[in-house]
């Protein structure tokens, strides 16, 4: 199915006449803020409330900046001084006419407008429903839609090169090219069980066959990139764990004062805390409160120990700290019995004091973790920690560029695994020379879970829980 044929069916499939309008700037006050608007009525609608400055421009110029007033048309009033674009469709971000208005951005006078625009005939717009629009439209693919809010929720410069790539359409193309090939291969295997009594030739079998591995092969990469993918667009939650005066919060407070790109409010599930988000080599890395083990002396130690052991149970990575200056004791071994079970990198601070612990005893009990040595104090080695957190969570060199794709979508991953088990046994049995009918069942399937994730046979179900987590007004 070509593109013009896909959007053809979405559009028929899912008719959209009303007009709808949102603010599209966050709550609050700012220098602009915009109220947009797409459908048929966006046009009347603005020519009814915008007063150009100039007499002679009573008509909007689209995909241009008019300047004018927006005027209460009952009351005659003025309300605010603004910008109005009008775009008047296809060239437009929903494909249907839009038109936006910049006004100042106090949140009553944009309130105002919306009500105004409202009034007008336009309807409230639901959270992402601009850019679902876009997507039953047919101008992206619904890989594109998703991207859209990854584009915005990204955090690192390493997430938002993947959600670019997606939103630039390669991730589309690529599938929209192993579809092609998939098509290919069901249309020989299909008229062949039209026409049995002509033999597949061994020649188009062996093709096949080494087609479709090379594809298998290809998803395979995909589905694995999820992994590290996944790591730079959720990032990772980190536990730094050592004995009492290690230097725990002296490296807490370098990497903050370092790293402190971003402070998320991150809603957890049963209290809402703001926690510290550091970027580390373009990973998000959500650092938790620092805690170590001991032998409990009293009631509240004994609480404290609880919470450590489900501050590493909850990480996905322990920085576990061990001080250069001090032999490895009781307290050391027992830290590192509690986190045996979890990706680590051993640090050693306080390598600007004299050396007192034994390295050969350390890697005797940690013989397969990373192992850095630092001065906290001094701001040392900070450097080699961050690379050796980096090459603890990744393991190849990774960039989203055209030619090296990463899924970063679970929904992606598990649509690209369901395809490659399918194709998996569609070679085997192509090797084991099992019936065409068979062969054909899973290609078909295969190419029906690509066609539900770029978005050909996706349910209304699901789709709305994809566009649930947009934001109004986009
Ligand atoms: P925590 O209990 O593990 O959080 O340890 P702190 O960060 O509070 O550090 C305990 C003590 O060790 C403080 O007096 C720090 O100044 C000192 N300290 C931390 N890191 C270093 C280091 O790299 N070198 C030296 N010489 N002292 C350090």
């Amino acid at each position: 199915m070509n593109r013009n044929s896909l959007s053809h069916s979405r559009r028929t499939l899912f008719q959209e006449k009303e007009t709808i309008a949102a603010i599209s700037t966050p709550f609050g006050e700012s220098g602009i803020g915009i109220v947009r608007i797409s459908g048929p009525l966006a046009q009347p609608i603005a020519q009814k409330l915008f007063k150009p400055k100039k007499k002679d421009h009573s008509y909007l110029i689209s995909h241009h900046f008019n300047y004018g007033e927006i005027v209460d048309p009952q009351r005659g009033t003025p309300i605010d001084e603004v910008l109005i674009v009008l775009m008047k469709s296809p060239k437009t971000y929903t494909r249907e006419d839009i038109v936006e208005i910049h006004c100042h951005g106090g949140y009553f006078i944009l309130q105002k407008v919306l009500e105004l625009v409202l009034k007008q005939g336009a309807r409230m717009a639901q959270p992402g429903e601009f850019t679902k629009r876009a997507f039953l439209n047919g101008r992206i693919d619904l890989t594109q839609a998703e991207a859209v809010i990854d584009l915005i929720k990204a955090k690192t410069t390493a997430s938002l090169e993947i959600a670019n790539q997606q939103l630039r359409g390669f991730f589309y193309k690529e599938m929209l090219s192993l579809k092609a090939g998939l098509i290919e291969h069901l249309a020989l295997i299909e008229a062949h069980i039209d026409f049995p009594e002509e033999e597949v030739e061994p020649i188009a079998l062996r093709e096949m066959t080494q087609d479709l591995a090379g594809m298998i092969q290809k998803i395979e990469e995909w589905v694995t990139s999820y992994e590290e993918g996944r790591v730079f667009r959720e990032g990772i939650q980190c536990a730094i764990i050592g004995k009492t005066n290690v230097g725990k919060s002296s490296l807490l407070n370098i990497l903050l004062k370092e790293e402190r790109a971003i402070v998320t409010p991150i809603p957890g599930t049963t209290r809402d805390v703001i926690e510290e988000v550091l970027n580390i080599e373009g990973i998000p890395v959500r650092l938790m409160d620092t805690a170590g083990f001991r032998k409990a002396m009293d009631s509240i130690e004994e609480e404290g120990m609880k919470r450590a052991r489900k501050r590493v149970a909850d990480a996905d990575l322990v920085l576990l700290m061990l001080d250069g200056n001090r032999e490895l004791d009781g307290d050391d071994i027992e830290i590192i019995k509690e986190t045996k079970e979890k990706k680590r990198v051993v640090i050693i601070n306080k390598n600007d004091l004299t050396l007192r612990i034994s390295l050969e005893d350390v890697k005797k009990h940690l013989q397969e973790d990373p192992i850095v040595s630092i001065s906290a104090l001094k701001n040392k080695g900070i450097e080699d920690l961050k690379k050796a957190i980096y090459h603890s969570l990744i393991h190849r060199e990774i960039r989203a560029t055209p030619e090296h794709l990463i899924v970063a979508n679970i929904r992606h991953k598990n649509a690209l695994a369901q395809a490659k088990d399918n194709l998996l046994s569609a070679l085997k049995g192509l090797e084991e020379g099992t019936s065409l009918e068979f062969i054909a069942f899973e290609i078909r399937s295969a190419l029906e879970a690509l066609g539900e994730m770029v978005g050909e046979t996706t349910t209304e179900e699901v789709l709305n829980r994809i566009f649930e987590q947009f934001c109004i007004g986009k």
